[in-house]
């Protein structure tokens, strides 16, 4: 799989070259579009049943995500660990990461944590500081795409290490070169 995945993914419009302005501002030749892998379930199906198997060595009891793409990844590789594994996810209430909708997670949990990219792990760090709140403890973090080095302090699988080149825009090579950028923000996301 993981010789595989870099070309599954390209074919899925996942992984675009061209020239970027992240949100940071930098610039960048790659920008990973992850709604091209997580609305295609035959991939996500795959990439589940990978994090799932190498998960399991750690016991977990529940899968925990951050909405909202993290939710398809969450409920899949829930779904492959089998029987009982329910797949709940953090969101925003106020502003403030949080479980709503009623979770249940508590002292004797043993949470995975999925994501499907990570580049500075925010949304991951925000995660393990609800999960840990509740007194759950976080055995394992497992992303598909790891866009810089992450330590969460738990042991982590990536399933594709994609490390970003981005450069000040003062420096950026393509923009010397004179070719037009793209904004892949919220509407290019959504599409
Ligand atoms: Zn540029």
């Amino acid at each position: 799989m993981d010789d595989e995945l870099p070309r599954a993914l390209a074919e899925r419009g996942a992984l675009l070259d061209g020239h970027f302005r992240l949100s940071s501002g930098r610039h960048s030749d790659r920008f990973v579009q992850k709604f091209r892998i997580l609305e295609d379930p035959a991939i996500v199906e795959r990439l589940a049943a990978t994090l799932a198997d190498r998960a399991r060595e750690f016991a977990p009891t529940v899968v925990v995500s951050a909405a909202v793409g993290g939710i398809v990844l969450g409920y899949e590789t829930a779904r492959q660990l089998g029987g009982g594994f329910k797949a709940i996810f953090v969101e925003k209430e106020n502003g403030v990461p949080a479980l709503r909708r009623g979770f249940a997670l508590g002292p004797g949990d043993r949470a995975f944590v999925v994501e499907d990219v990570v580049t500075t792990g925010g949304s991951v760090r925000e995660v393990l500081e609800v999960v840990r709140a509740r007194g759950a403890t976080v055995v394992g973090v497992g992303v598909i795409v790891r866009r810089q080095p992450s330590d969460f302090g738990v042991p982590t699988i990536a399933l594709l290490d994609l490390p970003v080149v981005s450069y000040d825009p003062a420096e950026c090579p393509q923009c010397a070169n004179g070719e037009p950028i793209t904004e892949p923000g919220s509407r290019f996301l959504a599409r």
